[in-house]
Order: C-alpha cells, then sequence, then structure tokens
C-alpha cells in the first residue's frame, strides 16, 4: 500500500472530523518521523506537545512494555499497588496535597470543573446550582459538550447545543473585563490557559496571570490553569505559570504527561478543594491504572533528568530569533514561549498557511496550521540546537519558494 491507499482507507471507513495533511506516519523516534514511503522528517507538532520527551523515548517505552506484561487495568474497584505510587510522586513533584487521575486532556478539565463547582457550595457558600465559571474568549479546552458551551469558537460550538449553562466569557490577557466578571459573587472558579495554544498562540502580557491570580485571591475565586498543551516543559518552565511564580489552586494536565505514549491526564489541587469530592461522584474505568502511572512516572522523570526545561527555554530563543531574520513577505509575526511557538502568516498569491505546511513536509518538516493563517511550531523537547538550525534552514528555503 502506498500514501494515497492508506488516505483513501481513512476517508472510507473513518469519520471525518479532522483534515490531516497528506502523509502517513509509521514509526517515530526522538525528534524525527518516517512516513510508509520511507521519508524521514522533523515533528514540528509533536502530537499536540504530546510527544515533549520525543519518539519512544526507550526510558517511558520501557515502563510501559514492564508493567504491561503484569498488570494493565483493575478499575478503581480494587486497589492497584502502583497508582499510590505514582500519587505520591507527582504530588510531591508540582506540590499538591492531592492527585485525581484522568485520561484525557477534556476529561482533567471536565474534573476541574467539577471541583470547582462542588467547593462552590460546599465551602464558599453559593446557592446550589448557581456556580459561574470565568473562562476566556477564544479558549481551546476540549471538545465535550461542557467544554464546547465555554467555546466561542464556531467550529468548536455551532450545531452541537442545547449548551452547558454556568460560563462567562471575557477576553483573553484583559485584566479590567475580568475585575468587572469578578464582581458577581457566583462566580467560583476562573479556568485559563496560560498560554492560548490552540487559538494561534497567543501569549498574554507579563503579570496577566500573577494579577488575575490576585485578583482571584482578593474574592475567594478559584484560580483554575490549563496546562495540558502549555505544561510538562513546553514553554521553558515545567509549568507555563511557573513564569510568573503562580501557583493555581486547581493543575490541570495532560499530553506530554505520558510523552505521548499512554493517554494520561490529571488534575491536581490541595485538600481543602480536592476532598470535595467524595467515593462514587467522580471517576473513570481507566483513570489510574497502573500501565498510566508507571508510564507517567517515567516521563516526569526524563523531563528532569535530560534538562528538558532548560533546553525548551534555550533553543525557543534561538528558533524565535532565526525565524525573526528569514526575510519573506509570508512572515507577518512570530511569537511563543519556549518551544511553543507560532507564525503568523500573510497569504501571499493565494497561497496560505495550509500550502506552507504542505510545502515544509516536501522538504522534511511536519507541522500544522491553526486558524488557516497561524503555523504552531512546537517540536519535541529533546531536540538539539544543529537540529533546530536545520529547521529554521528547512523553514526559510520553504517560505523562499513562496516569494
Ligand atoms: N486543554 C488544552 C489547553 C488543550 O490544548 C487540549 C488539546 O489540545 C485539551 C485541553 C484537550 O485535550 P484532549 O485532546 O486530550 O482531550
Amino acid at each position: 500500500m502506498n500514501t494515497q491507499d492508506y488516505i483513501s482507507r481513512e476517508d472510507k471507513y473513518g469519520a471525518h472530523n479532522y483534515h490531516p495533511l497528506p502523509v502517513v506516519l509509521e514509526r517515530g523516534e526522538g525528534v524525527f518521523v518516517w512516513d510508509v514511503e520511507g521519508n524521514k522528517y522533523y515533528d514540528f507538532l509533536s502530537a499536540y506537545s504530546a510527544v515533549n520527551q520525543g519518539h519512544c523515548h526507550p526510558k517511558i517505552i520501557n515502563a510501559l512494555t514492564e508493567q504491561a506484561k503484569k498488570l494493565t487495568l483493575t478499575s478503581r474497584a480494587f486497589y492497584n499497588n502502583v497508582l499510590g505510587e505514582y500519587e505520591e510522586f507527582a504530588t510531591k513533584y508540582f506540590g499538591y496535597d492531592k492527585l485525581l487521575p484522568m485520561n484525557s486532556g477534556a476529561e482533567a478539565d471536565e474534573t476541574a470543573i467539577k471541583l470547582c463547582r462542588k467547593w462552590a457550595y460546599e465551602k464558599k457558600g453559593i446557592k446550589n446550582n448557581e456556580a459561574k465559571i470565568v473562562v476566556c474568549e477564544n479558549n481551546f479546552h476540549g471538545r465535550t459538550i461542557t467544554i464546547i458551551s465555554m467555546s466561542t469558537d464556531p467550529d468548536s460550538y455551532k450545531g452541537f447545543g442545547p449548551y452547558t449553562p454556568g460560563f462567562v466569557t471575557v477576553p483573553y490577557n484583559d485584566l479590567a473585563s475580568l475585575e468587572k466578571a469578578f464582581s458577581d459573587e457566583n462566580v467560583a472558579g476562573f479556568l485559563v490557559e496560560p498560554i492560548q495554544g490552540e487559538a494561534g498562540v497567543y501569549v498574554p502580557d507579563d503579570n496577566y496571570l500573577k494579577k488575575a491570580y490576585e485578583m482571584c485571591k482578593e474574592k475567594n475565586i478559584l484560580f483554575i490553569a490549563d496546562e495540558v498543551q502549555t505544561g510538562i516543559a513546553r514553554t521553558g518552565k515545567m509549568l507555563a505559570c511557573d513564569h510568573e511564580n503562580v501557583r493555581p489552586d486547581i493543575l490541570i494536565l495532560g499530553k506530554a504527561i505520558s510523552g505521548g505514549v499512554f493517554p494520561v491526564s490529571a488534575v491536581l489541587a490541595d485538600d481543602e478543594i480536592m476532598l470535595c469530592i467524595k467515593p462514587g461522584e467522580h471517576g473513570s474505568t481507566f483513570g489510574g491504572n497502573p500501565i498510566a502511572a508507571k508510564v507517567a512516572m517515567a516521563a516526569l522523570e526524563v523531563i528532569k533528568e535530560e534538562k528538558l526545561e532548560e533546553n525548551s527555554e534555550k533553543l525557543g530563543k534561538i528558533f524565535r530569533d532565526g525565524l525573526r531574520k528569514i526575510d519573506s513577505k509570508m512572515i507577518s509575526l512570530v511569537r511563543g514561549k519556549g518551544l511553543l511557538n507560532a507564525v503568523v502568516i500573510k497569504p501571499q498569491n493565494g497561497k496560505e498557511a495550509w500550502d506552507v505546511c504542505v510545502a515544509l513536509k516536501e522538504n522534511g518538516l511536519l507541522a500544522k496550521p491553526t486558524h488557516n493563517h497561524i503555523i504552531r511550531f512546537a517540536p519535541p523537547l529533546v531536540i538539539t540546537e544543529e537540529q533546530i538550525k536545520d529547521s529554521i534552514k528547512i523553514i526559510e528555503k520553504t517560505l523562499k519558494q513562496f516569494s
């Protein structure tokens, strides 16, 4: 079978809920992936920042396979001998009292919303069913009905109503609007992405998170950080909130907490919040399974052992500097933090971000447009300086083809 055969088969038998680049991958190692024709590419998407530790990291794969031979799933009806070890490890790693394990990012966001509402009724004293959570315009927190109810992107919400109530939307990076929204006494939480990844890598002003956090403290509102995409060293610190020394009341993690090896997500909080949820009130058959627990511990160890925070911070600067030096009319803006970066593309002669990504693929680098005119560049954090410089050359050569 060739590339087109694989694509046609997916097209025929799979739901059409994605629009992938026309490349069929069969192998990955570190920063590279190979397609079914044997072509090699730099992966500059990293499965939407899930593969921060690089494809098929040997330590993480070993954790997976060793545990898979012993015990895969018990459900939470019984204890398993690994979950507690992981919970202790991860709570100490991130500095919280407790962890609630789930699988996908969306589930972890849903968990955080439930936790916040329960806390609102049990601790803050908001009348039953009246709690509100403030969210930001252009947010992306996943695809469930409740989550798309918070979305301002018609592609996400249109045609899927009726929607879940209880959310108030404010512009991102706008403290005055936030203050106004916080004057409502029924506000229990503020759910925010420290950098809006899916929206196109929007980096808020310095101090936005810090000030928003202080406003939350003043009003007894929970600061809930969705670090599913920005967390685990992606932006040059373990958490993007660390750039402003903000410690979220509820921390939502997913994606790279497993190195992209297995679906693992988590919500972290202190007892005052986490213990509002009692046995039987929340859960997941697969959440906290022993494979996930072993994989997550290995993935988190790799981040520290290989100093990936430092690498992300250092190479991110080199990458942005390199892109800014490229002489191309198509680049209207370069932005990002660490190795979460984006280029805003100005169409030339009818050619858009999609066409640039197809050409990048031909030149050996995979990236994906978001919102038609933005290309996100987020390689695995194990990338070297030499590879980053090589990648900048590929991007430059590609953009030159359009001039
Ligand atoms: N939250 C953020 C910030 C994300 O970027 C994403 C996915 O891109 C999600 C949540 C949803 O994660 P998942 O696709 O694992 O449900």
